[in-house]
């Protein structure tokens, strides 16, 4: 330490305590000797000149074997041959930064094992010359901590897509068994028009109602499930063709209903066009759907830029959603009504939500009941 930074420093702790310059020395010597991380000081030549206790248990060698030794020793030998250009170029640009960013940097033991570190690299200049001050960090913890992490979120995927998978087989080899229950059913009532009273028939009638819902029921799972099944290899998507697409569609419905909907010039976004044309048919179907008694549907589609999302919104006049189930309606067959009330499945919603996520996106409900609801949904704008 010179003369000068002797007297900042000493200048510096007097103002907390009052120390000797031997009880300066001491506190000094204490704090490096008990730093819970490696400090090691390196010549221009490479030699070690100053190891603390915490590099001792790190890398597993006494300070004296330290002192004076290339600090190649503590590289392992993959790296050592670099490591000399490394030490020229940091004392050709003394300035303080960490070591090896982007890489995994390892530390050799004195056992020939390794560990992952992460090293702070500080040039310091005293009287003696300049030197590099090295803060070694052990981050085996992290590291175990990261792998652990990457592991559970594998196995999650991998469970994930065995669950996608068995929901697709499922949920197609079921819908053979119901055709039959449903057509042998029916030819049962035909065959035997005469013998049958009007009870037996009213059954039948329920039985094949059941079996037509399940149906319905299993073809939107496979739809739903399909979302992932079909991998998205994202091209340029005008929105409009997709409105277009979906409108279309819903000709009928639209008609009958007399809705009118209002749209503004979408842009072009990046994925999928048969996704994002189920997702405006999903919403759109919807908003048509849920109207209120009396009422003739109004919707509006809207967009506007949002940073580097594009923020849509598709506005009905409709019977609106309580917000105790604004997350509750993106499950899949959660629906908030009767078959007789409103028909359906309880699935489109989930599909929305699927398409959406898989494109980058989020998707939520704004609402106020009896008089309409907001679904907005973000993309990638870019
Ligand atoms: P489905 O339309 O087949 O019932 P969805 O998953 O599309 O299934 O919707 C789930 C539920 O969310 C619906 O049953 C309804 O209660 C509610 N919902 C969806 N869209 C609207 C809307 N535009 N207005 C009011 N309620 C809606």
């Amino acid at each position: 330490m010179n003369q000068n930074s002797n007297h900042k420093s000493d200048q510096y702790l007097r103002t907390a305590v009052e120390l000797s310059p031997h009880g300066l020395e001491q506190m000094f010597e204490a704090a490096i000797e008990s730093a819970p991380n490696g400090i090691v000081i390196v010549t221009g030549s490479g030699a070690i000149a100053f190891a603390n206790r915490e590099t001792e248990r790190l890398f597993g060698y006494s300070r004296e074997e330290l002192l004076g030794q290339s600090v190649e020793i503590l590289v392992p030998e993959r790296s050592r041959l670099e490591h000399p250009r490394y030490r020229a170029d940091f004392f050709a640009h003394p300035n303080t930064r960490l070591m090896g960013v982007g890489r995994d940097l390892y530390g050799l033991r004195k056992d020939g094992t390794e560990i992952p570190v992460e090293i702070g690299l500080t040039p310091i200049q005293i009287d003696a010359g300049l030197f590099v001050l090295g803060v070694v960090v052990d981050i085996s913890e992290r590291k175990k901590a990261e792998e652990a992490l990457r592991k559970s979120a594998e196995e999650l995927k991998r469970s994930n897509a065995e669950l996608e998978q068995f929901a697709y087989v499922a949920s197609h080899d079921l819908q053979e068994p119901l055709r039959m229950i449903a057509g042998f059913l029916q030819l049962l009532e035909q065959r035997n028009k005469e013998q049958l009273d009007e009870k037996a028939k009213t059954y039948i009638d329920h039985a094949v109602n059941g079996a037509t819902r399940m149906s319905q029921l299993i073809n939107d799972m496979l739809e739903y499930s399909r979302v992932k099944h079909k991998s998205v290899r994202p091209v340029t998507v005008d929105l409009n063709k997709c409105l277009d697409s979906a409108t279309a569609n819903l000709q009928r419905r639209i008609q009958e209903s007399g809705a009118v909907i209002r749209r503004e010039d979408l842009p072009k976004v990046n994925g999928d066009p048969t996704q994002l044309s189920q997702l405006f048919q999903n919403l759109l179907g919807n908003a048509i759907k849920f109207q209120r008694k009396g009422v003739s549907p109004e919707v509006q589609i809207s967009f506007r830029r949002d940073g580097s999302l594009w923020l849509f919104s598709v506005r009905d006049n409709g019977i609106g959603i309580g917000e105790e189930y604004y997350e509750k309606i993106f499950l899949i067959f959660q629906r908030l009504h009767g078959q007789k009330e409103y028909p359906g499945t309880g699935v489109g919603l989930s599909i929305c939500k699927k398409i959406v996520e898989q494109h980058g996106g989020e998707i939520w409900v704004e609402s106020t009941p009896e008089s309409g609801s907001i679904f907005c949904f973000t993309l990638p704008a870019n």
